[in-house]
């Protein structure tokens, strides 16, 4: 269905089968999930049930260590906000939820110990993945913070070590505007206070078709993600090989890499002239990331990885979903390879 959808990274559709659960509790099944008739029962009920898929995919032991959020930059302010500014560091590659509060709020690393560390798990520009219980560990803090968002559902990965954990359901075919915060040891003081919905930590009505999408969405994901892991594979091998070979063309990867997420740098054409240009053939990538699309700064990953500010300029991000077909892969190939030589060459007549 969206075969020329390459922005995943950014958001993804959802599902068919997480729309079909979702859909009664918009109307057909209305209760307040804090009501106590039999509406409101089922709706809490559903809750439970989502609560319960969402630890199942995390591996958590308790379904009590997960609270429905808004998303991730909620989760991850959430648990920012509740250390001092001066315990706090996070590593050069989180997303602009965790920088921005940290500059926002004026964080610096003070003289003392650290009590929070926040890495991402899936870079969401190049997809370089982490290891965030050995960054604790080697940074000598209290606790993590892992922003999963690009990660969860996608890789396996173990919780043993981490604190926190964040993730949005619009990243693995559930709707947006919904998310989770996983606390090993749940302690945060609430995000929200009102009437003490989830356990007390964020109060508000629930988003009970969301958190229904949300968990639907992680039981498929956990069901499936050795299917989808493994269609990645394949599909950005297809497209790397399309584009080898180009001159001034390389891929930034890193040693443990995503396979969701295809990360290009060309010289002499601007990502985002390459982005307008493909999608006029109607495809969707990405000029870096989506949140940062906006912004001139140059990715941090990509300096680290030592690549040069001409070539972060020329950078754009595929990255890869479920509907992507291998004829689409193909074509997506061939199609960039034309627009940047297309492109080059316009600049220089
Ligand atoms: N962290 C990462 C790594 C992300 O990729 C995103 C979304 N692009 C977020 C956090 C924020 O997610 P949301 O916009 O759903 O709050």
């Amino acid at each position: 269905m969206h075969e020329k959808y390459f922005d995943h990274a950014a958001t993804t559709p959802v599902d068919e089968r997480v729309l079909a659960e979702m859909l009664p509790f918009f109307n057909e099944l209305p209760g307040n999930a804090s009501s106590i008739h039999h509406l409101g029962k089922r709706a809490e009920a559903a809750v439970d049930l989502a609560r319960q898929r969402v630890a199942n995919l995390l591996g958590a032991e308790d379904p009590y260590q997960i609270t429905f959020t808004s998303g991730a930059t909620e989760s991850n302010n959430w648990v920012l906000s509740r250390f001092p500014v001066d315990r706090i560091d996070a590593s050069p590659f989180e997303h602009s939820s965790v920088r921005n509060f940290l500059s926002y709020h004026q964080c610096h690393r003070g003289e003392s110990g650290l009590d929070l560390y926040a890495q991402v798990l899936v870079d969401n520009e190049t997809g370089a993945v982490f290891c965030p219980a050995e960054e604790k560990e080697s940074r000598g803090a209290l606790e993590v913070l892992v922003d999963a968002t690009q990660g969860f559902g996608k890789i396996a990965f173990d919780l043993e070590g981490l604190d926190f954990v964040s993730g949005s359901a619009h990243k693995i075919y559930g709707p947006k505007g919904v998310g989770f915060l996983y606390e090993a040891n749940p302690h945060l003081t609430p995000m929200v206070v009102g009437g003490w919905q989830e356990f007390g930590r964020r109060s508000g009505t629930l988003n009970v078709p969301g958190i229904v999408g949300l968990g639907m969405a992680a039981e498929l994901a956990l069901e499936e993600r050795e299917v989808n892991f493994a269609q990645a594979t394949e599909l950005r091998n297809i497209i790397r090989e399309e584009l080898d070979g180009i001159d001034d063309l390389k891929f930034n990867e890193s040693v443990n890499q995503s396979p969701f997420i295809l990360s290009v740098s060309v010289l002499g054409v601007e990502g985002e002239t390459i982005v307008l240009d493909i999608d006029q053939k109607g495809f969707c990538l990405s000029a870096g990331s989506a949140c940062s699309s906006k912004s001139t700064a140059l990715s941090p990953l990509l300096l680290s990885f030592g690549v040069e500010p001409e070539w972060i300029r020329g950078t754009f991000r595929i990255s890869i979903g479920k509907d992507n077909s291998r004829e689409s892969s193909r074509e997506l190939g061939e199609n960039l390879r034309i627009t940047i030589l297309n492109l080059r060459n316009s600049k220089k007549s």
